[in-house]
C-alpha cells in the first residue's frame, strides 16, 4: 500500500407545489398543534421500508410536480483511487437518503491495479448495483475522464460501456505500473474519449475546474476545449462545488454556457469523515427535480438544467428552479394578533434540510429580530411583526441569504400572510 499512497501523492488528492403556500390561517389553537406535531415528525424522516434512513437523510420537498430526488454523481471507491468497495458507497447513499449515485473510476489512473485486476471498467457499477438491488438508490453507470489540463477530468454518466471511453492499447505489460499506465492511457486524446461517451447517450459535465493543481490560481477559466464541447452539446455541465469548495468562476461559467450546475462529494474515503452528519454536516449533492423517480428520470432533469446544488448551506440554482424550491420550503401556518394589540405573532415552517437565512426587505419590522431571521430545518419559527395596524393580508419580501442565484446575487421571495382576525 506505501506504493499506492506514494503514488496518489504524485496524481493529488481532489478537492476535496408551486408554493404550496398553505397560508390560509390556522383558527384554532389544536390545528396548530397539530401543524408543530407534524413538523416534529418530519424531523424523524425515515419509515419502516428504508431502516437505514435516518436525521442524516437529506431530504427537501417536492416542486411544481416535480419530484426532488438527491443525487451524488461523482465518488471513488477501490476500482480507482477510493479507498472502499462500492457497497460501502452504497451504504453511505442510503443513510444519507440519495435517490441516485454514480461511482465515477478515473478509466487511466488505477492506483490498485496490481491488487484488484479488472481489466473490465465497468465492474464498480456492477457490484454497486448489486449491493443496491433491493434498496431505494438507483446506481447511475458513469466514469471519470482523466487528463492534464485543459481538458482536466471530466465525469460522464448514463454511459453504456466504460471500456468504450479508454484506450490502454500502448500500456505497459506490469501491472504494478501504475503512473506508466497513467501516463499511456492519458495520451489517448481527450476529445476521443468525450466524443466515445457522447455515442452512448452521456451526460458529461467538466469537473472542478478550478482544482489549484490544474489550475494554480484555483480561478476556472473556460478554455477552448470546454468551449468547443459545449458549443457541440457533448459538455452539458460543470462542477461549481466538490467536496470542500464552492467556485464563483465556475458558477459565472455555467450560467454564461447554459451548462447544468453540478455539485459532487468527490468522496474518496469515508462521507463521515469528510463530511460528518453528527456535526451537522452533509455531503455537496445535486437536488433534481424529476418527472418521475428513475434513472431516465434524473438523465432528463440534468439534460432539461433542472437543478439545485446543496453546497454546505448554500442551495445554489437557476431562478427558475430554486425560486420554486423556496417557495415549497417555507409555509406560514398561523398568524395572530396579540390581544388588544396590533403585534402579529407568525409561525413559519422551514420544510427543507436548510437552515433558511432570511432578510427582511419590507418595511414592517420585527419585535424578536432585527432584519434577519433564521429558520432551522423542519421546524416551525415564531416571527412577531409589527404591522402598526390589523391587516387582513401581509406582503413581506424576504432575501433569501443562504441562496445563489448567481456568483453574489441573493434570490427573493414573498410570503403572504393572512392573519387570523377573530375578536379579541
Ligand atoms: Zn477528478
Ligand atoms: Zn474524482
Amino acid at each position: 500500500m506505501k506504493l499506492g499512497i506514494h503514488l496518489e501523492s504524485i496524481l493529488g488528492r481532489e478537492p476535496k407545489s408551486d408554493a404550496k403556500q398553505t397560508l390560509r390561517p390556522i383558527l384554532r389553537p389544536f390545528a396548530t398543534l397539530l401543524l408543530i406535531f407534524a413538523s416534529a415528525h418530519a424531523v424523524a424522516h425515515g419509515n419502516a421500508a428504508t431502516a437505514a434512513k435516518s436525521d442524516r437523510s437529506i431530504d427537501f420537498p417536492d416542486v411544481q410536480g416535480y419530484q426532488t430526488l438527491v443525487v451524488d454523481l461523482h465518488t471513488h471507491s477501490v476500482f480507482s483511487d477510493g479507498h472502499v468497495w462500492p457497497k460501502i458507497r452504497v451504504e453511505e447513499a442510503l443513510r444519507d437518503g440519495l435517490d441516485g449515485l454514480a461511482i465515477t473510476e478515473h478509466l487511466e489512473y488505477q492506483p490498485h491495479r496490481a491488487d484488484i485486476i479488472h481489466p473490465d471498467r465497468n465492474r464498480a457499477f456492477e457490484d454497486a448495483s448489486t449491493s443496491a438491488a433491493g434498496t431505494d438508490v438507483l446506481i447511475i453507470p458513469g466514469s471519470e475522464i482523466t487528463r492534464d489540463a485543459p481538458a482536466g477530468h471530466m465525469n460522464a454518466v448514463f454511459i453504456r460501456d466504460a471500456n468504450k471511453l479508454l484506450n490502454d492499447d500502448n500500456a505497459p505489460e506490469d501491472d504494478a505500473d501504475v503512473m506508466g499506465y497513467y501516463a499511456a492511457t492519458k495520451e489517448w486524446p481527450a476529445q476521443s474519449a468525450v466524443d466515445a461517451a457522447h455515442a452512448q447517450g452521456a451526460f458529461i459535465f467538466w469537473n472542478h475546474p478550478y482544482w489549484s493543481r490544474q489550475q494554480p490560481d484555483g480561478i476556472a477559466t473556460m478554455n477552448d476545449f470546454h468551449r468547443q464541447n459545449a458549443e457541440a452539446g457533448k459538455l452539458h455541465g460543470i462542477e461549481i462545488a466538490n467536496g470542500q469548495n464552492y467556485s464563483e468562476e465556475a458558477h459565472a461559467i455555467a450560467i454564461e454556457h447554459n451548462l447544468t450546475f453540478i455539485g459532487v462529494s468527490d468522496i474518496h474515503d469515508l462521507i463521515d469523515w469528510d463530511h460528518p452528519p453528527a456535526e451537522g454536516e452533509h455531503r455537496p449533492v445535486n437536488l433534481v427535480f424529476a418527472r418521475d423517480r428513475s434513472l431516465a428520470g434524473i438523465k432528463e432533469a440534468l439534460f432539461a438544467n433542472r437543478t439545485v446544488v446543496w453546497f454546505r448551506n448554500l442551495l445554489i440554482g437557476k431562478k427558475d428552479v430554486l425560486i420554486p424550491l423556496l417557495k415549497a420550503s417555507i409555509s406560514v401556518v398561523s398568524a395572530t394578533y396579540r390581544e388588544g394589540t396590533q403585534v402579529l405573532d407568525v409561525n413559519i415552517q422551514n420544510h427543507s434540510d436548510a437552515t433558511l437565512k432570511l432578510q427582511n426587505r419590507s418595511k414592517i419590522t420585527f419585535m424578536d429580530a432585527a432584519d434577519i431571521i433564521s429558520l432551522p430545518p423542519h421546524s416551525t419559527t415564531n416571527v412577531t411583526m409589527k404591522p402598526g395596524k390589523r391587516k387582513k393580508r401581509i406582503k413581506i419580501k424576504f432575501n433569501v441569504l443562504n441562496a445563489l442565484t448567481q456568483p453574489k446575487q441573493h434570490p427573493v421571495i414573498q410570503l403572504t400572510i393572512r392573519p387570523s382576525l377573530d375578536a379579541s
